[in-house]
């Protein structure tokens, strides 16, 4: 298998796996009981909230909650902003953002809240004079992601951050989920930060919130007073140990140039063999691992079908839209022609990727693409008008 999909989730990491397998064999105790079994498991809980810390420059580790999963935590970081601030009924947040943060902001309209989802350009990038002009009195929340899952595209959030704080008296809820530990990570004018542990190899299941301190929130998760008393529930032991695990791991071997090196090969390889192709978002920009390649006139479900049955794993956009054939929302935004939308591959690399996931990818696809042009009905009209 070459598996070029992991901004939908990465293989847990071997070091990761070895961290936490002592938390499912003989360290099974509840990190909240006082004997010292309890106290062998709160004492791994709170080193992992240490590396988590360090690798997204938090200033301290109180600031770190654990999650389920970055929906969890954008969920909350949103509501419990508003919950804060129940005199301010205004959101601003973007067209281009997860489902996580989008279809909350979409129910919250349900609920009397106003909100402002800013547009971007053709490269997937935000005019922060139309954040400017959004922001208002009584503005209670403004909510953007970090890195874009399907594009990679990144927003300036320090530069927004200034701004929010600049013109209101807003807090600023960023979604980092796609981007940590593949890019560093400013907080400096953050107050609410989410994050996800199966995007950087550890398990699915765990995620975390950075509240700055500070701020305070109201919990999601009613019940004991696990986190602080931020986050009711029994801590998920070996996953936040795999988490803390997962952030050590990408402080210490960052290797994104080589990433970045084989995402370029495989890039600029399609660019040159197949005609009709574009790659979607700001060419530089980008997170390092993540190319969106549209190609034209053909339809990215029927690549990806060819590439599975030969073992590459892709996605056409995000995953969440791989059973409709609506355009991503993300796509739609940057005004991506609709024949080049529904023919768009997202190829997202990982630390385990190797020269030769990357030839044998570039070996097989120009072949398909020339298969499934010669059956496009939209590449038959194009033919016959030249
Ligand atoms: N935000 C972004 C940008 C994502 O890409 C994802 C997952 O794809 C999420 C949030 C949700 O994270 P999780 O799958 O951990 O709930």
């Amino acid at each position: 298998m070459i598996y070029l999909d992991n901004n939908a989730t990465t293989r847990v990491a071997p070091e990761v796996f070895e961290a936490m397998q002592p938390y499912l064999t003989d360290f099974f105790g509840n990190p909240s009981s006082a004997h010292t079994l309890g106290r062998t498991m709160k004492q791994a809980v709170e080193q992992a909230r240490e590396h988590v810390a360090k690798l997204i420059g938090a200033d301290d580790m109180s600031e770190i909650t654990f999650t389920s999963c970055g929906s969890e935590s954008d969920n909350w970081a949103i509501r419990a902003a508003l919950a804060s601030q129940p005199g301010k009924k205004h959101i601003v947040t973007t067209r281009v953002e997860h489902e996580a943060v989008r279809n909350v902001c979409r129910q919250l309209e349900t609920e009397g809240y106003e909100v402002t989802s800013l547009d971007v350009n053709a490269s997937g990038e935000l005019n922060l004079d139309a954040l400017r002009d959004a922001l208002r009195a009584d503005t209670a929340l403004v909510s953007v992601m970090l890195a874009n899952n399907e594009t990679g595209v990144l927003f300036p959030i320090n530069d927004i951050g200034e701004i929010v704080r600049e013109r209101s008296d807003a807090l600023f809820h960023v979604d980092g989920v796609q981007a940590v530990g593949k890019i560093p990570i400013d907080l400096m004018n953050v107050d609410l930060f989410a994050l996800s542990g199966h995007k950087l190899h550890a398990p699915q299941g765990i995620g975390a919130l950075y509240i700055r301190k500070g701020v305070s929130l109201p919990s999601f998760i009613i019940g004991g007073a696990q986190e602080h008393g931020r986050r009711a529930g029994t801590s998920a032991v070996p996953n936040i140990v795999g988490l803390g695990a997962a952030c050590k791991l990408a402080h210490e071997d960052d290797d994104h140039s080589r990433i970045r090196a084989l995402r370029d090969r495989l890039e600029n390889g399609i660019l040159q063999q197949i005609p009709n192709t574009r790659v979607n978002g700001h060419p530089e920009n980008r997170l390092p691992n993540t190319s969106n390649i549209s190609f034209e006139y053909i339809e990215g479900q029927n690549i990806l079908l060819h590439l599975d049955q030969l073992g590459i794993c892709v996605s056409t956009g995000s995953a969440c839209h791989s059973t409709t054939h609506e355009s991503s929302p993300t796509l739609h935004a940057m005004n991506i022609p609709y024949t080049a939308a529904q023919g768009s591959i997202r190829f997202s690399l990982g630390r385990y990727n190797t020269d030769e996931d990357i030839e044998t990818t570039l070996s097989v696809l120009p072949g398909i693409i020339e298969k499934l042009a010669a059956m496009s009905p939209y590449d038959q009209e194009l033919h016959a008008n030249t």
